[in-house]
């Protein structure tokens, strides 16, 4: 079993990686388990997979070990891709994107806020027009500074009103394609076979399978 240490201190995205990563020959320790510093790495960037790599280097280089990092969030099609990569404190700035001086802020919003603020933005949107997708851009580094990076999407609908208690973030407003249930109604098992996060690991997979032939 390989030691991967996890950047995120968001207890469902390890329990979703754990779950996911279970037979990838991984063994998953979160940061505060391996005793990392708690240290905040500023996600400053402005893509998933600048945050992502900013993350994953930053811890790699508190720790000395392969570190793992999940970047993530929600694209809505209609109000422009926010809230994208200020998916976590969505409801911390008034606008659909934060102002340059709200940019700096780094406490994310509780789950219910952010959800209460992208109701109120979509409301009088369609159905058939309230496209989203959740990206997930997952990077691995390498003491070394070796880098593997993977990013895995899953397309939905949003509905207007929470629906179902599993997952966190967004779930309970996200319907993935082929489903009529939301990702807070389906269970961990469904959502850990289509999700983001699972289709990003898969391409880490394959990446990590081709490096191990080489
Ligand atoms: P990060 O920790 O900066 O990557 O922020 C991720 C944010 O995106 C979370 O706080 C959630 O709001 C949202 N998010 C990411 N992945 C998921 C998911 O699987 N379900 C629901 N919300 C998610």
């Amino acid at each position: 079993m390989k030691k991967i240490i996890a950047a995120t201190r968001n207890k469902h995205k390890i329990i979703e990686i754990e779950a996911i990563t279970r037979d990838f020959g991984m063994e998953i320790i979160s940061r505060d388990e391996a005793g990392v510093p708690a240290v905040e790495i500023p996600e400053d960037g402005d893509s998933f997979e600048e945050n992502s790599y900013k993350k994953a280097y930053g811890i790699m280089k508190l720790c000395g070990e392969i570190t793992i990092a999940d970047d993530s969030g929600l694209v809505v099609d209609c109000i422009e891709g926010a809230p994208g990569i200020y998916s976590a404190r969505f409801a911390a700035f008034p606008g659909i994107w934060p102002t340059e001086a709200e940019k700096a802020g780094d406490t994310d919003s509780p789950d219910d806020s952010n959800n209460a603020k992208l109701i109120r933005l979509i409301a009088d949107v369609p159905y058939e027009q309230r496209t989203a997708r959740f990206v997930s851009v997952i990077t691995m580094v390498y003491p070394d500074g070796e880098t593997i990076v993977a990013r895995g999407e899953v397309e939905g609908h949003l509905v207007l009103e929470e629906r179902g208690e599993a997952g966190f973030g967004y779930d309970p407003l996200f319907i993935p394609v082929g489903y009529d249930k939301t990702f807070g109604e389906l269970s961990s098992e469904i959502k850990n076979s289509i999700s983001h996060r699972a289709n990003a690991l898969n391409v880490l997979r394959e990446k990590l399978t081709e490096r191990e032939g080489k």
